[in-house]
């Protein structure tokens, strides 16, 4: 269970306990109103700010693409979450990897990447990376001798997931770390997944963190945008700038002021997706036309031990593979009443996917059953609703089998 209360006040993120910096990390509201103060953060919607003194034109806020008062209230919120020294907010989790990406590879770079990502980051990395000169290299990262042994002299990233989609596959953060120790190889760790409620991976010895907002920072289903954190300066300017003056792919003020607003009831959330995503595991492990689960809270998974050492609860996404194919599945999607068949997830709604249908459509039959996704493979990320609500909607499913 997600339960920061051991944790923090030990050093690791602060003073303050990760419940608390979600809610007042990273300051607070200033604006004033008629002598009082706004609780929340204000909206900004101005694309260009007023100077406020004529002989000093540049002092403050100039123009929205390279800085807005309410980004700024997010992104030192985002920091606040991981204890990093800086946060930027993107148009979308796909923006702030492509910019992490531009800012720290050059041609002939060397990228070493988990074999199971996120299939959107697969087709930026093949499709848009590789046309740069940049050689992109698959491994099986569950087993950190084999990142070690892939590596060569060009390799400059090691982009990893954990868990993964839809697999719930983990790679050990720390060990990674030590392997990019040299300071000629980055970790970016992609941790939309787990969220930072649940694993924080600069603590853990990343140089840099990156998020699709849109799942469970936000947590609501409403808003599309992106994050990355560091504490390494260089690291951050250098992003920072291919983000403002090359791509432009900076997080719209609406969209900051709702992914702050979700950001405050991570924690909550949290707790209530795993707390879900545990009793319908369990309910799925014993149905007996399901013929795996996925989920690392389980102590079948076989990485359950360094899920309960690297992550703090074990996240609100669960997959399973049920008896027969692809008509067996989609029978199953059809009857279900309280989870909506969607791609996504992170959200309190409860959703279900059928990835050779839909997420992973688009990857060749050979390279699918290869990485393990089999036709009657489903992910669910839970929601918060009543768990046993959930769990007799799904028996009703099966029954219609
Ligand atoms: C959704 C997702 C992304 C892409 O983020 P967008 O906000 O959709 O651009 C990247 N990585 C992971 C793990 C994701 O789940």
């Amino acid at each position: 269970m997600a339960d920061h209360d051991a944790e923090e006040g030990d050093g690791r993120n602060g003073s303050l306990g990760f419940e608390t910096r979600a809610i007042r990390g990273g300051g607070e509201p200033t604006a004033e109103v008629g002598g009082a103060g706004d609780v929340v953060s204000p909206i900004h919607l101005a694309s260009t700010f007023a100077a406020g003194r004529i002989e000093d034109p540049t002092a403050g806020y100039s123009y929205s693409r390279l800085g807005n008062p309410t980004r700024d209230a997010l992104e030192d919120r985002l920091a606040a979450l991981e204890d990093a020294d800086r946060g930027m907010a993107f148009a979308s989790g796909t923006a702030a990897i492509t910019c992490f990406c531009l800012a720290t590879l050059e041609p002939g770079d060397h990228v070493l990447a988990f074999d199971s990502l996120y299939g959107g980051t697969r087709v930026l990395f093949d499709d848009l990376l590789s046309g740069f000169g940049i050689e992109i290299e698959y491994v099986d990262a569950t087993d950190p001798g084999i990142v070690a042994d892939a590596m060569i002299p060009e390799t400059a990233l090691l982009w990893m997931e954990t868990p993964t989609n839809p697999l719930l596959k983990l790679c050990d953060i720390e060990a990674l770390a030590r392997l990019a120790e040299d300071g000629e190889t980055l970790l970016a760790v992609d941790n939309t997944f787990a969220s930072p409620s649940c694993q924080q991976p600069l603590a853990l010895g990343a140089d840099a963190v990156v998020y699709s907002t849109t799942k469970f920072l936000n947590g609501h289903s409403d808003s599309v945008g992106g994050a990355v954190l560091t504490s390494d300066d260089a690291l951050a300017e250098g992003v920072e700038f291919v983000q403002t003056y090359g791509v432009g792919a900076m997080l719209a003020p609406f969209d900051c002021y709702l992914t702050l607003r979700g950001i405050k009831t991570l924690p909550v959330r949290m707790a209530q997706h795993e707390r879900n995503a545990r009793r319908i595991a369990s309910y799925l492990q014993d149905e007996p036309r399901v013929q795996r689960v996925n989920y690392p809270g389980l102590e079948s998974h076989p990485q359950h031990d360094l899920a309960a050492r690297q992550m703090d609860g074990f996240g609100g996404v669960v997959s399973f593979e049920i008896d027969g194919g692809v008509e067996e599945a989609r029978t199953l999607l059809g009857e279900l009443k309280l989870f909506s068949v969607a791609v996504s997830l992170g959200s309190v709604e409860s959703l279900i996917e059928h990835p050779v249908s839909m997420s992973a459509s688009y990857v060749p039959e050979a390279e699918r059953r290869a990485a393990g996704i089999t036709d009657s493979l489903l992910r669910i990320p839970v929601g918060i609703e009543n768990p046993e609500d959930l769990v007799a909607d799904l028996k009703g499913g099966f029954e219609a089998l």
